[in-house]
């Protein structure tokens, strides 16, 4: 089974409050589609190519894993954002939010300082556990929650190809702005409580 790269739910320059259509240009044209063609040529012929993406990634190494991981952290990554998303998250969510940051803003201020706090290449994500705790992790290169039994809810891509062209060195800047377009409804759907 190839995997196919979805399109975006969005026009290029809808998201330019916080990043260009240019970097939409290469982050999704360029960088999400290279690893979605490596994941097809690398399960070519071999017992993962019928195997749904979360099982690849839970069972493979290598190569392999970082690009089956990397293919699916982008299509996450993208689908969360919309131009004119829900701002602020409700329900379960917020209230599990309060109870393990303190409020929002809190929860918003440790989650930019973890994205600023990833050493080299990276992501940011919250994910929760199997009882609805949320948790803020630091995760190198391809890491997903996935593989740590964690449910993963929102991330913030830390590689520089994600902000360079937009903005430079200045990563706090970039997740600081990506607030004005993530969709909290898709990150609520993500919510299972
Ligand atoms: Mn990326």
């Amino acid at each position: 089974m190839k995997f196919v790269q979805p399109p975006l739910p969005y026009a290029p320059d809808a998201l330019s409050d916080a990043i260009s259509p240019v970097t939409i240009d290469y982050h999704y044209g360029k960088h999400e589609k290279a690893y979605i063609d490596n994941l097809n040529r690398l399960i070519e012929g071999t017992k993962y190519a019928d195997m749904p993406l979360e099982r690849i990634i839970v069972e493979s190494d290598g190569a392999l894993f970082n690009n089956a991981s990397q293919a699916w952290n982008h299509i996450f990554y993208f689908f969360q954002f919309s131009p004119k998303g829900l701002k602020m998250p409700g329900g379960a969510l917020m209230e599990r939010i309060e109870k393990d940051f303190g409020s929002f803003e809190e929860f918003q201020k440790k989650f930019e300082e973890a994205g600023v706090g990833v050493f080299g290449s990276g992501w940011v994500w919250l994910a929760n556990d199997a009882d609805g705790k949320l948790e803020i992790i630091k995760a190198s290169n391809a890491e997903n929650p996935l593989c740590m039994n964690l449910n993963p809810l929102l991330v913030f891509d830390v590689w520089e190809h994600a902000y360079y062209l937009d903005y430079q060195n200045r990563r706090a800047d970039y997740l600081h702005r990506l607030w004005d377009i993530v969709d909290w409804s898709v990150i609520e759907s993500r919510y299972p409580f």
